[in-house]
């Protein structure tokens, strides 16, 4: 009887009015009529309804539910405070509002006048609730029935009560009377169709299953009438009191108390996925939305209000407050040219076993910058610098600078037709390059000069530091990035942007003139532009990898080692990879470590603490903003369960807004737009593109000021730090690489014998992301994959080409003809269809190569000539593989064996060669070793050919 009581309002309603009946009998000594039976008991229904559940007219119910449930979603994503556990604890708490009486008032008339009852209206405004909150615009709810139609049943005590399942579709353009019709529409069709046991009903949708979460739906709505105030029996007065039982059925339950005057709200809840403040909080919103619903219903949907005045004001104000003082003058190479002043003598840059002071550095960047200014650089005018990492590299940044120009980075290892497409686009009046790439440059009509073998050409120049006539809003560099329509694009950056930044991580993180910083990242990335100037602004060293070696974790931790590095950055994929090959045991000078460029993944920043005592910093930024914008310090032992990325940095704002342009509540996604002194100038002779994603600032009294639409989408937390939850278009981020999946698809479709193709990024295993492009081809002669590859590295970088091509008949298509990328196969194991034929392993040592490379790249059958790359490898995976293999054969074999090497026969044969070393030498042996015998371990790793462009590579 207690269950029953619990679990149904109603046979509590029996109950109690039975009970009140036999007590007054029993006070005032009534005689009691006995045997008053009842007509049926709930036995007896049990046996009808089964046997109705039989009949014909279920059938019809069970059409009509089938029709209504056809493909709604199996979830509703509320954005919560914890991440979903793999089995529901049922624990439950609640928190309630009780709306003023002049609200209510207001509700049921607005309920009135549409002819819906107060349940439709409150239901519908709940549905709004979370279709703001979760952009989901299709809703599935739950809500109970008490199921007790028929005379006989009711004064039945046992749970008769049903659950209806409510689905509703949204369009955010509709007012809110438009949705209430709907809802109406909704609620009569459920109420119809009642009859059918919701038991019944999940029986035959068969919805798949999970521990994690109810069936159908995952949120209810109820609403009682509260019994009639107090009730009495006799003397005694009886109260109903409020208790929780603390179980939550399902995720989230609104209960809505219908009382004489006022409406009561209850939010029921599980803390397994919410925090009580996030459930005050929305039902404040819940609030103001209501408010905003009785004052205008015929405002559409997606415009209603949400926030409180005071939650806007944080949002979009506080949490922005970054306002520092910034001297509006900064340029900088003048800001190098001070700190050469300061350090003349001190060591400004180290290159394998060159370096040079503050004073030299600068005398030779003077030198190049007179020189450009000869050949006609002025403000504006931009120069390509296509270098490999060294230290004409450097001297060619700030000459470029110093000559008042901008500079635009062309890695050499990009296909010709790429380069010549950016240095074209930039319109670069000269081309910095080295010797060794002179003779294959690409197509251009800049003046070209050698900074190596011509610099009999500077050496004449003066040493001093030119006039220059640059103002902060003048161009610094030119920056490529994948562009969506097929072509790369250049965003443009200001002194005034990367300025405020570096001065900023300056203020912030304070490098001395002890420290060294090593510069890595591949100079087409904006990244690199604080590992170079940052310690050039401030007294410290700058370190260049030698090229290629960012990617070689043995080699980094080596000349981490050798040349004591305090400050590096890692993306955290490669940041993954330095950590497995042990590097930061072995570095424990190393007392700062900067990720950006992807997600920084909890677990990996808990493996990160667990190896190495050094700080580490969260950093995002999009190249169109001065390289990062917002920064998070990690935490030791931090609760938080994902890594944050943080509050705006100085003189940088971050909102987060809906479609509409307006700040999402706390908690709730919403795009990531970028205010501030670092918005770039907008993308280089693209005025429609600049157009579209340097928008109006709606929140700047500035006139002029830009937002850039960063396309990302992120929450805040309720301390005001930003948590990253991912993109809302088809870019991608691998290996920190920044990828719009259009870009290939724009190249893969010029291929004359593909009709349609469809470029995804697939996450099969955990953690390991890769490109995956679906084609359809102009039959009957279907190109190999091989064929496509090759035509595709002509076009674009390496980290951009598909690790699978799957060819289909058809691409799937949804109902209403559009793509449906849910139903494009998993590209699967099988070995695709490669140039070579497949050939066994011959030998003892090809046969356990070949597994490793089955193993680790997942694909069933690795034959000995099939070439790493076009089986799917990356240089990611080829650190894998190779510290597997040397390993086992217990050799020492370099990482670039995997690019010049790349097959099963060609890597067995190198290992037959080498003498294997026994015991295999603890990495990295280096550890102990002299600097000069370091300089010579280092300077073993035989510079690779520029042709095969696989160096550099990340
Ligand atoms: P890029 O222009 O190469 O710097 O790429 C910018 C994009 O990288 C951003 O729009 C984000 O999608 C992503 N990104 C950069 N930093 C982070 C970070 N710390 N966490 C998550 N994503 C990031
Ligand atoms: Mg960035």
């Amino acid at each position: 009887v207690m269950h029953h009581i619990i679990s149904d309002g109603w046979s509590l309603g029996v109950m109690l009015k039975e009970l009140g009946e036999h007590y007054e009998a029993q006070i005032e000594g009534r005689e009691e009529e006995e045997g008053k039976e009842l007509e049926i008991q709930y036995g007896d229904y049990a046996v009808w309804e089964r046997e109705r559940l039989k009949g014909e007219i279920v059938k019809g119910e069970i059409e009509y539910w089938r029709e209504q449930l056809k493909d709604a979603p199996a979830l509703l994503e509320l954005p919560s405070d914890h991440r979903r556990a793999s089995i529901q604890s049922m624990r439950g708490a609640t928190e309630r509002l009780v709306l003023p009486a002049n609200l209510a008032e207001e509700l049921r008339a607005l309920g009135h006048r549409e002819d819906a009852t107060l349940f439709m209206t409150m239901l519908a405004a709940f549905e709004t609730l979370l279709y703001r909150y979760t952009g989901q615009d299709d809703l599935v709810l739950g809500t109970p029935v008490a199921n007790r139609q028929r005379v006989e049943t009711e004064h039945l005590i046992g749970l008769l009560a049903n659950t209806l399942v409510l689905r509703t579709r949204f369009d955010g353009d509709e007012s809110f009377r438009q949705l209430l019709q709907r809802v109406r529409e909704v609620t009569l069709g459920a109420y119809a169709h009642q009859d059918l046991p919701f038991e019944k009903l999940v029986e035959e949708l068969r919805p798949e299953r999970s521990l994690s979460h109810t069936p159908l739906f995952q949120v209810m709505f109820v609403q009682h009438n509260a019994p009639g105030g107090t009730m009495r029996f006799g003397n005694l007065k009886l109260e109903i009191m409020e208790a929780h039982n603390r179980t939550s059925k399902f995720d989230l339950t609104m209960f809505v108390e219908d009382r004489d005057e006022e409406l009561a709200v209850w939010l029921e809840y599980t803390p397994d996925l919410f925090d009580a403040a996030t459930i005050r909080r929305m039902l404040r919103h819940f609030q103001v939305l209501l408010e905003g619903i009785a004052a205008s219903p015929e405002e559409s949907l997606s415009r209603l209000p949400l926030l409180e005045p005071e939650e806007r004001g944080q949002l979009l104000f506080e949490w922005n407050d970054t306002r520092e003082e910034f001297d509006a003058e900064h340029i900088l190479h003048a800001l190098f040219e001070q700190q050469a002043e300061r350090t003349p003598g001190h060591c400004a840059l180290v290159f394998e076993d060159r370096s040079l002071t503050y004073a030299e550095l600068n005398a030779r960047a003077n030198q190049l910058a007179h020189f450009l200014r000869s050949r006609g650089v002025r403000t504006e005018t931009r120069v390509g610098i296509l270098m490999e990492r060294s230290v004409e590299m450097v001297v060619a940044l700030l000459g470029v600078l110093k000559a008042s120009g901008a500079y635009v980075p062309l890695d050499p290892a990009y296909p010709r037709e790429r380069l010549a497409f950016m240095l074209q686009d930039a319109q670069a009046l000269v081309l910095l390059t080295q010797e060794r790439f002179a003779g294959n440059l690409p197509e251009h009509g800049a003046e070209v000069v050698r900074l190596d073998s011509g610099w009999q050409q500077l050496a004449s120049e003066s040493t001093e530091n030119p006039l220059h006539t640059v103002v902060p809003d003048n161009l610094a560099y030119v920056i490529y990035t994948s562009g969506s329509t097929g072509q790369p694009k250049g965003a443009m950056n200001t002194h005034r942007g990367v300025c405020n930044r570096l001065l900023w991580g300056q203020r912030a993180y304070g490098l001395s003139e002890s420290d060294r910083v090593l510069q890595k990242t591949p100079f087409s990335f904006d990244v690199s532009v604080w590992e170079f100037f940052w310690p050039l602004l401030s007294g410290a060293s700058l370190v260049l990898a030698r090229p290629g070696g960012h990617q070689d974790s043995e080699y980094l931790t080596a000349l981490i080692r050798a040349e004591r590095i305090s400050t590096i950055h890692f993306v955290p994929s490669m940041l993954q990879l330095f950590l497995e090959s042990g590097g930061f045991e072995h570095c424990p000078g190393l007392r700062r470590v900067m990720c950006s460029g992807e997600a920084l993944p909890y677990g990996l920043q808990e493996r990160f603490f667990a190896r190495s005592d050094a700080e580490l910093h969260n950093l995002y930024g999009p190249t169109e903003a001065s390289i990062e914008v917002t920064s998070w310090e990690c935490r030791r032992a931090g609760a938080e369960e994902t890594v944050p990325i943080g509050r705006p940095i100085s003189n940088a704002q971050i909102y987060l807004l809906d479609e509409q342009m307006q700040p999402v509540p706390v908690g709730v996604p919403g795009e990531l737009h970028i205010g501030g002194t670092c918005v770039a100038r907008g993308y280089l002779k693209r005025p429609a593109l600049t157009a579209e994603k340097f928008i109006p600032h709606p929140f700047s009294a500035e006139p002029g000021a830009r937002l850039y639409k960063s396309g990302d989408l992120a929450r805040h937390l309720p301390d005001g730090n930003v948590d990253y939850l991912g993109r809302i278009d088809q870019q991608i981020k691998l290996r920190g690489f920044r990828i719009e999946l259009g870009e290939i698809e724009g190249a893969l479709g010029q291929h004359p014998l593909v009709r349609e193709c469809v470029v995804l990024a697939r996450e099969d295993e955990p953690g390991e992301k890769r490109i995956a492009a679906y084609l359809t081809t102009r039959a009957p002669q279907a190109p190999s994959t091989g064929e496509l590859r090759a035509y595709l590295k002509e076009r674009l970088p390496e980290y951009m080409i598909p690790s699978y091509f799957v060819m289909l008949e058809e691409l799937p298509l949804s109902p209403n003809g559009k793509l449906d990328r849910k139903r494009l196969p998993a590209p699967g194991g099988a070995r695709p269809e490669l140039r070579e034929k497949y050939e066994a392993p011959r030998n003892e040592r090809e046969r356990t190569l070949s597994g490793i490379w089955s193993e680790v790249l997942g694909v069933d059958q690795v034959g000995i000539h099939d070439d790493f790359f076009e089986l799917g490898g990356h240089s990611l995976i080829a650190t894998r593989v190779l510290s597997r293999m040397n390993q086992t054969f217990k050799a020492e074999l370099p990482l670039r064996c995997m690019f010049d090497s790349p097959t099963v026969a060609g890597l067995a044969a190198l290992l037959e060669q080498t003498p294997q070393e026994a015991p295999a030498a603890a990495p990295p042996s280096i550890a102990t070793v002299s600097r000069d015998a370091h300089r010579r371990k280092l300077s073993s790793f035989i510079d690779k050919p520029f042709e095969t462009g696989k160096s550099q590579a990340n």
